[in-house]
């Protein structure tokens, strides 16, 4: 017998011959699938330390927070100070070890409710604190969901998607955000008596509430009723973060309303400070959404509440060039793995924001905008010769000219 069939693997015995690859150590040998399963123990080890030390140590302060929003989010100030307030105190409330709440106070949850027209960046705000807090984040959709029984997505499916974004981890899920979009579409329709089974109204209210306060849910992994045997997993959602937003459009009448009376009741109060009736939705309250549709209880477990101010020109100016991935950064970075030195002048950008705000496309249409002006670039410039784009006001028109994006203003 030779040396050579002697050789095997220190850790699984396997013969050299049924390894891959034998490497030799001091005193032992290890073969190239222990290697992998070792490498893969070390990996998922370095991952759970880091959960821990993320979990334990990683809480930014509010200013820090504010901070980070900063970078990807222009203006709205207001709702970026709520949101790391509120975000501070939820993650405060989870470092809160059980022994601490002797003294019998315990910090309820922090749950968010975000009011602003479509498109003035609600979902972005929710979607970089998850970002920042390396969270798995979800985003649902309120109008499809119903009661149970009815056709559409039972509330539970909310946390299928927080699974599938935790990758099936429920003690990451159970440390997630969900973002709950158009909230304000599951308002009781209670003055339309023609109404008489509120399917997607109160009843879809009623059965958000106990997601939102904390309750252990059984969720189906998969979601859906498509699949009916499969094996339920159980989600605590008592530390999920729960940021919900709407339009609530009409609600600035409820505010005005209010405000007139209150002028009237207390003459001395609000008609003394200037009311900007502009933007009425920075005097919202949580009365204002009870008045819209929304049940008290739903409000006071969304207990905080902030708006998102309209777009105006200067914001969609500085939405295009100056957060940190902004979209103008992209597109030169597009251009720049060609070799392609993309610029575009100040004339054409400022044509871009007012044919968003001509075709009311808001922050939304300025990518829509972008990609008419540069689709003709981007499809020819790689294979030619190339290597400047200088895109300039009479270069967009030229382009918006001929494309179709005049269409997207009626379907907005
Ligand atoms: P909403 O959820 O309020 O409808 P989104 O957050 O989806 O709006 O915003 C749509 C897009 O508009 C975002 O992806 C982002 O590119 C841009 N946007 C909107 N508001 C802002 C803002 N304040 N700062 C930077 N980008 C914004």
């Amino acid at each position: 017998m030779s040396d050579k069939e002697e050789l095997e693997c220190s850790f699984c015995k396997r013969k050299k011959d049924e390894t891959n690859l034998l490497i030799a150590g001091v005193d032992a040998h290890i073969c190239d699938k222990c290697i992998e399963q070792a490498h893969g123990i070390v990996l998922e080890e370095s991952i759970l330390e880091k959960d821990k030390t993320s979990s334990e140590f990683s809480v930014k302060k509010p200013i820090e927070i504010k901070d980070f929003l900063d970078q990807y989010i222009i203006g709205q100030n207001q709702a970026k100070k709520v949101m790391a307030v509120a975000v501070y105190n939820h993650y405060k409330r989870l470092l809160q070890s059980p022994s601490s709440t002797s003294d019998d106070i315990e910090i309820e949850k922090s749950n968010i409710i975000l009011v602003g027209e479509t498109g003035t960046g609600k979902t972005l705000i929710a979607r970089t604190i998850a970002k920042m807090l390396d969270v798995p984040f979800a985003i649902v959709d309120a109008t499809v969901l119903t009661e149970a029984g009815y056709v559409g997505e039972d509330v539970e499916t909310i946390l299928t998607r927080l699974l599938q974004a935790a990758d099936y981890k429920v003690d990451k899920a159970e440390r997630g955000i969900v973002f709950i979009d158009e909230i304000d579409k599951i308002a009781r329709k209670g003055d339309n008596p023609s109404i008489t089974r509120d399917v997607s109204g109160e009843g879809v209210q009623q059965a958000l509430l106990k997601l939102l306060e904390g309750t252990v849910v059984n969720v189906p992994p998969k979601g859906g009723r498509k699949h009916p045997d499969q094996k339920f997993v159980e989600v605590n959602t008592k530390d999920i973060l729960f940021i919900a937003g709407g339009a609530f459009s009409g609600i600035d009448k409820v505010i005005s309303k209010r405000l007139n009376m209150q002028a009237v009741g207390y003459s001395a109060s609000i008609s003394d400070d200037k009311v900007d009736q502009e933007n009425l939705l920075q005097y919202i309250i949580p009365s204002d959404l009870k008045s819209f549709g929304l049940i008290p209880e739903i409000i006071g477990r969304l207990p905080s509440l902030t708006f998102l101010r309209p777009l105006d020109k200067e914001t969609l100016r500085s939405i295009l060039t100056d957060p940190k991935n902004a979209i103008i950064k992209q597109y030169k970075k597009l251009f720049e793995m060609d070799g392609i030195d993309f610029t575009i002048d100040d004339k054409a950008l400022d044509f871009i924001v007012d044919k968003a705000i001509e075709y009311k496309l808001g922050a939304r249409g300025l990518r829509s905008l972008c990609e008419e002006i540069l689709t003709d670039a981007m499809f020819e410039l790689p294979s030619s010769e190339e290597v400047k784009l200088k895109v300039t006001k009479k270069y967009a028109e030229e382009k918006i000219s001929k494309s179709t994006i005049k269409k997207l203003k009626a379907v907005s």
